[in-house]
């Protein structure tokens, strides 16, 4: 295990906080990650907090069986007025940016610093399944109410970085670089953007469906290493 300089310490000095926070980015690989230990107060208050390894990434087969899961697809019906409507004075703002959106996948390795994605789901990608995916653009499209034929977003934490990921297990699991795409996009990396065309094209041939748009952001420098993709975009999507 590491130990990182102490709470109180991190509190006071601010190279200690960016040292600490360095660790922790260097320590987000499943395959490699040591846990990590902070003490936290002085005296007979003392305690030291244990941050465990992240876990080893969801399979698709995994990441299908929870996206899967019977979904109400509306918001709590504590919160609804007395029509059970989310529409008027009730309305949710969070709820309106979700609601025609379909996560595609987890996690992100650009290892940009101020963001906490890495935190939350892991710097390795975790891909749903073609069908799901379109299981669920369906199932937006037959259930939830005030639908137009536009799906707002097939996305993720990175729009396009579905499917990719390293070429090599054993090298993947060895690495300890913060980000596979800066300062420049890995060697070791794999940029194939094929899938995600297909599930494009599939998802907007689908019956009832007019337009899918792209709201995530988009990682451009992982885009331009497949025209095809660009050129899709340009012509049936509005990126994010
Ligand atoms: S070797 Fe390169 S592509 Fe593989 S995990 Fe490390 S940075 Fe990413």
């Amino acid at each position: 295990m590491i130990r990182l300089p102490s709470y109180e310490q991190v509190r006071s000095d601010p190279v200690l906080y960016a040292h600490a926070n360095r660790v922790l980015h260097l320590e987000t690989n499943p395959g490699n990650a040591r846990a990590l230990v902070q003490a936290h107060g002085e005296g007979t208050t003392a305690r030291d907090v244990w941050i465990n390894p992240p876990p080893i990434p969801l399979t698709t087969a995994e990441m299908d069986h929870v996206f899967d899961l019977p979904y109400a697809r509306s918001p709590h019906p504590r919160y609804a007025d007395e029509n059970g409507s989310h529409d008027g004075a009730t309305k949710i703002p969070a709820w309106e940016m979700i609601r025609f959106s379909v996560n595609i996948m987890r996690g992100c390795f650009g290892g940009c610093t101020f963001c906490s994605i890495t935190e939350h789901e892991g710097r390795i990608i975790q891909s749903r399944s073609e069908e799901s995916i379109l299981k669920e653009v369906e199932a937006i499209r037959d259930s939830v109410s005030g639908f137009t034929s536009t799906i707002s977003d097939l996305g993720g934490p990175t729009a396009n970085m579905y499917r990719l990921g390293c070429k090599s297990p054993e090298i993947e699991s060895a690495c300890r670089k913060p980000s596979c795409v800066y300062p420049g996009i890995c060697p070791n990396l794999g940029t194939n953007h094929d899938p995600l065309i297909k599930i494009y094209r599939r998802a907007r041939a689908l019956k009832g469906i007019k337009k899918i748009l792209i709201g995530s952001g988009l990682r451009y420098d992982l885009a331009v290493q497949s025209p095809e993709y660009v050129k899709e975009l340009v012509q049936h999507h509005v990126g994010g």
